[in-house]
């Protein structure tokens, strides 16, 4: 898997990456170059994120009852959401194990 760094441009192989910075919410790589630190998943956890916040904001309003006559477009709206963010876990599981 060849990442391209957002800062030199350059075509870094993923092994190539030794520096990864875990101890952020965005899991950080430095690129071997110009030493600059990036995140290449930035935009999934973020993805993530919403997907949670999306059945959470759903599921609130169906048992609170708001807008029942949409309890319907919610519940798939939130399931959408928890979908989506399981299949990114997995992905980013199997990123982890790969490095
Ligand atoms: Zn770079």
């Amino acid at each position: 898997m060849k990442v391209t760094c957002p800062h030199c441009k350059s075509k870094i192989t993923a092994k190539d990456i030794k520096n990864i910075n875990k101890n952020r919410i965005f899991i950080e790589k430095q690129c071997p170059s110009c030493k600059e630190w990036f995140c290449l998943n930035k935009t999934l956890t973020i993805i993530k994120i919403i997907g949670v916040f999306l059945l959470l904001i759903t599921s609130l309003l169906n048992i609170f009852n708001i807008k029942s006559q949409y309890s319907l477009v919610f519940s798939s709206i939130g399931f959408v959401g928890i979908l989506v963010s399981v299949i990114i876990t997995f992905f980013g599981k199997n990123e982890a194990i790969k490095k």
